[in-house]
């Protein structure tokens, strides 16, 4: 075989294969170019029978970049092979932009050294990493920056804030109310709202402001900067005048409102957890003070969330460590004056705080599942009281609180069973007092457990009537035999007319649906003569006795009994 055609040969397939390579390959020289394949032609964005050959390589790289390439390849150890990679953006012909991403090294060409750049578009996995970095960052329903990217921005405006003295507001914004249009006009509306809540928001902020969804109907504003005082001030009032202009969600207008928190860096915190947490406690702050309102962060409040972290960590052990009792207070006969029964009123008794009332930590203790517990105890040991007392007075009946949430749990009719077995009790000398809540969430659930204790024969009252939103309706469901007019009415039976005829309809309600009626908070002889002149069969209040300890409960009233 003759050797020379072979190389020739060779020679011609391998400029084939460099013209046809899937892959650009550009050689050139002090900076003009002196071959490009068909694939480089195309990544330029020239028709393929088009040449690059003799163009400037600076009407497509950057010269910046590309100095940097070519003064790399320079310095590389030519022993050592490999080239050097660079993502170039290149302007192409057609006036569009592309990534590539190549390697250039120095290759001997037609007996001289060049440059021989290889390269391949990225442009479309760019975009799609961009894609990729973008979703993790955002949120999907509003397109608002994350919580993750919320923290980082957070963290660099903290940073740049410690660094050149400034000081960077941070507002926590929850909305009133979000929930009912989830639950009343569907998720669609919800979804809808938080949309349009979004959009409000980035009007009422600067471009150097970040906006932020965490989740669920809380958004965050950083804003960092604020070398003027009312500046935050402004905005939160202008976040709250955005919220309340009403929303058309499926085609009807729906008011909400928004509850606003604010923490300022280096002022209120020294550290992004305590920024964010104070941020939060203020804002938490601004719901409890009726919503629609905003609230800068104070020391004060933080000392007031300690001791709420600290109680709840010490009703934990509120049981093993004996610290409730439970203050009887007598319910009286107000035609007799005779002692009939008593209502049992639980007090905490915190070795570092003194008593603890009820009103205060019962709802923690719902809160914090720690109820069902806590009830258990006090029936039993009211239950246990009662029996002894009744050895002198037969008809004696005691009379508990009980939790909505624990109304809801089914086994406390079993519970309740093995209690009145246990201390002997007759359920009929029982009486729970369920307030009308009771049937807010589950109200079938809530029923079922009513009837059921009924069926067993114990008593239910409904307390602090009067007091809701449906008492009338209410009434007529539940299957109370006896009803306690709220201790806010009595005091009004002697100066308040308006107060007058109210007591007296639920007087008269009571009598015409066969209900028992018990006065509560009576604190003078003319708030009782009042209430027994209308049929008010008990009563209760200071007048007769405060709640007190079980001994001073026998000490006072067996007294009466004997
Ligand atoms: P309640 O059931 O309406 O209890 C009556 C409240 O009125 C008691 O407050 C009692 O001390 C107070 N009181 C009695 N007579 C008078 C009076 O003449 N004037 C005035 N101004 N007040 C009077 P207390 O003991 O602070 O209890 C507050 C609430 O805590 C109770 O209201 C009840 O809803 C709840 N509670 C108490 N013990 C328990 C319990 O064991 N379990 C549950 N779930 N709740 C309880
Ligand atoms: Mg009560
Ligand atoms: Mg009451």
């Amino acid at each position: 075989m003759d050797h020379s055609s072979a190389t020739v040969e060779t020679m011609a397939d391998c400029q084939h294969l460099i013209s046809n390579l899937p892959a650009g390959v550009l050689l050139h020289r002090d900076g003009v170019i002196l071959y490009a394949n068909q694939e480089m032609n195309y990544l330029f964005g020239m028709e393929s029978s088009a040449s690059l050959q003799q163009q400037p390589l600076l009407n497509f790289f950057h010269p910046e970049a590309w100095k940097r390439v070519e003064q790399s390849v320079e310095a590389m150890d030519p022993q050592q092979g490999g080239g050097i990679p660079a993502d170039l953006t290149v302007a192409r012909v057609d006036g569009k932009e592309s990534i590539l991403e190549s390697t250039t090294t120095q290759v001997l060409w037609q007996g001289a050294q060049v440059f021989c750049t290889v390269a391949k578009d990225i442009s479309q996995r760019r975009k799609n990493e961009e894609h990729i970095r973008h979703q993790a960052n955002h949120d999907n329903l509003t397109g608002l920056p994350n919580r993750t990217l919320f923290m980082d921005r957070l963290r660099q405006e903290v940073t740049r804030a410690r660094r050149q003295s400034h000081r960077v507001a941070l507002m926590f914004i929850d909305l009133d109310r979000f929930k009912w249009v989830n639950d009343t006009l569907g998720h669609g509306a919800g979804d809808d709202l938080l949309r349009e809540v979004s959009a409000r928001l980035q009007r009422c902020l600067r471009k150097s402001d970040t906006v932020a969804r965490m989740g669920g109907d809380e958004f965050t504003a950083i804003l960092p900067d604020m070398a003027r005082g009312p500046f935050a001030e402004r905005v939160a009032a202008e976040v709250l005048a955005q919220l309340v202009s009403p929303f058309m969600l499926c085609g009807q207008e729906v008011m909400i409102s928004g509850s606003i928190g604010i923490a300022i860096f280096p002022d209120d915190a020294a550290t992004l957890e305590d920024l964010l947490r104070n941020a939060d406690i203020a804002m938490y702050r601004a719901k409890s003070a009726g919503r629609n309102g905003y609230r800068f962060f104070t020391q004060d409040m933080h000392a007031e969330v300690q001791e709420r972290m600290e109680l709840e960590s010490d009703l934990h052990t509120v049981l093993e460590r004996q610290e409730l009792v439970i203050h009887y207070q007598p319910i009286v006969n107000l035609t007799s004056r005779r002692v009939v029964g008593a209502e049992g009123l639980l007090r905490w008794v915190h070795p570092k705080r003194g008593s603890i009332s009820p009103a205060v930590f019962i709802p923690i203790a719902e809160e914090l599942g720690l109820i069902s517990k806590i009830t258990e105890w006090t029936i039993r040991t009211a239950c246990a009281q009662a029996q002894q007392w009744r050895q002198q007075n037969a008809d004696f009946f005691i009379s508990i609180n009980l939790s909505c949430t624990r109304c809801r749990d089914l086994s406390t009719g079993e519970s309740m069973q093995a209690i009145l077995q246990e201390t002997g009790l007759p359920p009929t000398a029982l009486v729970l007092e369920i307030t009308e809540n009771i049937l807010s969430g589950d109200a079938s659930q809530a029923m079922a457990m009513l009837n059921h204790l009924v069926q067993m024969g114990v008593n239910l009252w409904l307390d602090d009537f009067g007091t809701g939103h449906s008492s009338l309706s209410v009434l007529k469901r539940l299957p109370v035999n006896g009803i306690k007019i709220d201790r806010s009415f009595v005091p009004g039976t002697l100066s308040d007319p308006e107060t007058v005829v109210l007591v007296e309809a639920i007087l008269s309600l009571a009598k015409s649906l066969n209900r028992k009626v018990i006065g509560e908070g009576i604190e003078s002889e003319a708030q009782a003569e009042f209430l027994r002149e209308r049929n008010c069969l008990m009563g209760q209040g200071y007048l007769f006795l405060k709640p007190e300890p079980a001994e001073l409960f026998t000490a006072i009233v067996c007294k009466v009994f004997a």
